[in-house]
């Protein structure tokens, strides 16, 4: 699967966009420097809370607010790759899990059973639905995800790779990648030969994992579909931001997480600094050769 390249408009000159995750039609280009995304409460909601925070803020998209153009809403972010010189992209999706504790809550009380999920679920494995699946060719929307999450390195490595662009090209390619040394080559691929980007990386993680412990929102937040994006380009420009904010999820009344013990359903853990803490020891070890 190809990721989705259009062009953007940043002034007068157009340079290529690329998109790794996420639906086609869901982002235009927006004014000089942004991208429209289509607008989910949600992440208009999170998006303000996050950019005001004194440290996180530094590492997500700025938020221009929300518009609409031909009936539709968008919100308006800081385009991150209109810096860069032929930039290669990666996304990240981090934690152990990529459904909120209420959907499945929600799918126990009414489950909906899914033909198309099943589908998707044969194609990648055809061993993997139970025999009652089987005979209903259908499973819950919770199920799949979990499918998908166990088949790649979420629920082991607490983040799994969405997609690579690279000047080579792109892949979206990466629903079983799940063990710690095809990630390391995968990321290998991404790095390529452009290995003074490695420290940036490093340090821009470390940066990172500082920041949110200091974010209230990250501390009151189950981070579920949020990603970390990953951009450099040959001239050894690099960065790291968060982004995606569209699932996550303040947590109830009384009930606070540390992002990195297990996650056993009810207790809301995400497994994020799990993951972020896995993802700095893979790129140390890409680092050091
Ligand atoms: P999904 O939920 O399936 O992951 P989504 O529709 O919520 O997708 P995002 O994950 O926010 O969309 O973004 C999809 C892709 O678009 C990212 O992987 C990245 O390549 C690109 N992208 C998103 N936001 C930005 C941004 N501010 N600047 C540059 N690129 C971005
Ligand atoms: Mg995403
Ligand atoms: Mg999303």
């Amino acid at each position: 699967v190809r990721a989705l390249t259009k062009w953007v408009s940043l002034s007068r000159i157009k340079y290529p966009w690329t998109q790794m995750a996420g639906h086609q039609g869901s982002f235009l280009a927006g004014s000089t420097g942004t991208i429209l995304k289509l607008l989910v409460t949600k992440e208009n909601d999170n998006l303000p809370l996050l950019m005001a925070e004194p440290q996180l803020g530094h590492h997500v998209p700025k938020y221009h607010g929300a518009v609409e153009k031909d009936g539709t809403s968008y919100v308006q972010l800081q385009d991150l790759l209109c810096k860069f010189t032929s930039p290669c992209v990666m996304d990240i999706k981090m934690g152990v899990r990529t459904y909120l504790e209420e959907e499945l809550e929600k799918a126990r009380k009414k489950p909906t059973l899914r033909k198309d999920l099943y589908q998707k679920m044969i194609s990648v494995d055809a061993t993997a639905p139970t025999e009652e699946e089987q005979q209903q060719e259908a499973v819950t929307k919770p199920r799949y995800m979990r499918f998908r999450d166990d088949m790649s390195s979420t629920s082991s490595l607490g983040f799994r790779i969405e997609g690579i662009k690279t000047n080579a090209g792109s892949s979206k390619d990466y629903k079983d990648t799940r063990s710690r040394e095809s990630v390391c080559t995968a990321l290998r691929g991404f790095i390529g030969d452009t290995e003074s980007v490695l420290p940036k990386y490093i340090s821009a993680l470390s940066e990172i994992a500082e920041a949110l412990q200091s974010s209230n929102f990250f501390k009151t937040n189950e981070m579920i579909g949020t990603s970390l994006l990953f951009v450099h380009d040959r001239t050894g420009k690099a960065g790291v931001w968060l982004i995606d904010f569209a699932k996550c999820t303040a947590l109830p009344d009384g009930v606070s997480i540390d992002h990195r013990s297990t996650w056993v359903e009810g207790n809301y853990e995400d497994g994020y600094l799990f993951g972020l803490d896995n993802l700095i020891s893979i790129f140390q070890e890409l680092h050091d050769g």
